[in-house]
C-alpha cells in the first residue's frame, strides 16, 4: 500500500483518534456477528501497548442524524470490552463539555469510546466544522474503518484535514488483500457472483469483466439474467428493470470471451418461509407458482468443475436465501469448495455483507486467503475506484 500506516509514525504518546468501522448488525441490541469488533482489535491494542491514548469513533445503523437509543453503541462497547479484558467507557454523545473534559484526562494506555458519530448528521454530511471538532481531541489520526472508506464523511475524509492521517492494521491489510484482484492476479482468474439482485452490482460486474476469465453466476441476480435468455421464472425475483442491462452484460461476456455460466437447475418453492417444500428441476421447467431460491446440484457441480481450475477466486453474494436451511445448500457447497481451495494455493477472496456471513456462519471464514470486513467498500474497491477515506491518508512518500 503506498499510505503510511501506524508502524510508520511514532505513537507512544501521542493522542489517537481511531475511526474503526464498528458497524454491525443488532437484532434487539444484540450483535448477530461480530467479525468487525473483532478484527477492530490489534489495531487498539497496537496503538495501546505502545503507549497512545486512544478516542475511537464508529457509526452504528443509520440513525440518520438524530439520537436512536436503539443504535447507541453500548452493545459494541461491552463486547469489545470482553476481546480487550479491560472496561471500555463510553461516551454518551460523539462531541460537547462532557467528552472534553473525558479526553484531558486520558492518560498514555488509556481508551475512550464515542457515541454513534451518526447521531449528528454533520458526520454524513462530511461538516468541516464537526470534522474540526472530531480533529481537536487527538493529534494524529488513525483510519481502520475500511468499510466506510468509500464514503466521505467528517470522521473519515473531512478529520484529515485537520489531523496527519495514517491507516490502521484492519485497512491496511484489506487494500492489501483487495489489490491482489487487481494488480495481476494469478490466471485463471474467476468470480462466483451472487445475492438479491442486478441493481447495485452492474459496476462490480462491468469491472470484472474486464479482468475474469469466468464469472458463475447463482442467487436472485441469476433469474434476471435467465429471464432476459427467455427462460419462465414463475414467481421467482426478477428485475424486470435490468433486463437489458442483463443482456448487455452477457454480451459483452461474449465478445470479450469471458465465460459466463447460469444455473441449469434449481431449488424451488411456493414462498420463502423456512417450512416451505423445496423441489429440485432443471432451469427450464420452473412452474408458474413456484420461485427459485438456490442453485441446484447440477449447477454446484459444474461450477466446482469449473473453479477447480482457477487460481485467484472472488466471491460475492450468496447463491440463495441461505439464511433458510433448506435453501442453503448451493451456497454452503460453494463457500466449502472455495475454502478447500485456498489449500491447493488459490487465491481465495470474499467481500460482500451477506456473503462474508454465510462464510463466517459456515465456520471456513479462516479457511480463506481473505474475508473483507468491507461490505459495498470492498465491492467499490474491486471495481477499480478510489476510496475517499484511503486517497485522504499521508502518501508512503509524504514527510
Ligand atoms: P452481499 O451482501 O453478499 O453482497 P446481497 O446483499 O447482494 O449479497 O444479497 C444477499 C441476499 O440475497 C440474501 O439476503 C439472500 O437471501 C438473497 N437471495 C439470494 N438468492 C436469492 C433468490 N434466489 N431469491 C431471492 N433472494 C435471494
Ligand atoms: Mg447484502
Amino acid at each position: 500500500m503506498n499510505k503510511k500506516t501506524v508502524r510508520d509514525v511514532d505513537v507512544g504518546g501521542r493522542r489517537v483518534f481511531l475511526r474503526a468501522d464498528l458497524n454491525v448488525p443488532l437484532d434487539d441490541g444484540r450483535i448477530t456477528d461480530d467479525t468487525r469488533v473483532r478484527a477492530s482489535v490489534p489495531t487498539i491494542v497496537y496503538l495501546l501497548e505502545r503507549g497512545a491514548s486512544v478516542v475511537l469513533a464508529s457509526h452504528l445503523g443509520r440513525p440518520k442524524g438524530k439520537v436512536n437509543d436503539a443504535l447507541r453503541l453500548k452493545p459494541v462497547a461491552d463486547r469489545l470490552s470482553q476481546l480487550l479484558g479491560r472496561p471500555v467507557r463510553l461516551t454518551g454523545d460523539a462531541l460537547g463539555a462532557g467528552v472534553q473534559l473525558a479526553v484531558d484526562k486520558l492518560q498514555p494506555g488509556d481508551l475512550l469510546m464515542l457515541e454513534n458519530l451518526r447521531f449528528h448528521a454533520e458526520e454524513e454530511a462530511n461538516d468541516p466544522g464537526f470534522a474540526k471538532a472530531l480533529a481537536g481531541f487527538a493529534d494524529l489520526y488513525v483510519d481502520d474503518a475500511f468499510g466506510s472508506a468509500h464514503r466521505a464523511h467528517a470522521s473519515t475524509e473531512g478529520i484529515t484535514h485537520y489531523l496527519p492521517a495514517v491507516a490502521g492494521l484492519l485497512l491496511e491489510r484489506e487494500v492489501e488483500a483487495l489489490s491482489r484482484l487487481l494488480k495481476k492476479p494469478a490466471k485463471p482468474f474467476h468470480t462466483v457472483i451472487g445475492g438479491a439482485k442486478i441493481a447495485g452490482k452492474l459496476e462490480v460486474l462491468e469491472a470484472l469483466l474486464n479482468r475474469c476469465q469466468a464469472i458463475l453466476v447463482g442467487g436472485g441476480m441469476a433469474n434476471t439474467f435467465l429471464a432476459a435468455r427467455g427462460l419462465a421464472m414463475g414467481k421467482s425475483l426478477v428485475e424486470t428493470d435490468q433486463l437489458e442491462n442483463a443482456e448487455r452484460i452477457m454480451a459483452e461476456a461474449r465478445r470479450k470471451r469471458v465465460r459466463f455460466m447460469l444455473p441449469t437447475d434449481a431449488v424451488i418453492a411456493p414462498q420463502i418461509h423456512y417450512r416451505a417444500r423445496t423441489e429440485t428441476i432443471p432451469i427450464d421447467a420452473v412452474p408458474k407458482d413456484q420461485m427459485v431460491v438456490d442453485i441446484g446440484p447440477e449447477t454446484v457441480a459444474a461450477y466446482t468443475e469449473h473453479l477447480a481450475k482457477a487460481r485467484t477466486i472472488f466471491w460475492n453474494g450468496p447463491m440463495g436465501v441461505f439464511e433458510i436451511t433448506g435453501f442453503a445448500a448451493g451456497t454452503t457447497a460453494i463457500a466449502r469448495y472455495i475454502a478447500e481451495r485456498t489449500g491447493a494455493g488459490v487465491v481465495t477472496i470474499v467481500g460482500g455483507g451477506d456473503s462474508v456471513a454465510a462464510v463466517e456462519q459456515l465456520g471456513v471464514a479462516d479457511q480463506m486467503t481473505h474475508v473483507s470486513t468491507g461490505g459495498g467498500a470492498s465491492l467499490e474497491f474491486v471495481e477499480g475506484k478510489s476510496l475517499p477515506g484511503v486517497e485522504a491518508l499521508l502518501d508512503r512518500d509524504d514527510p
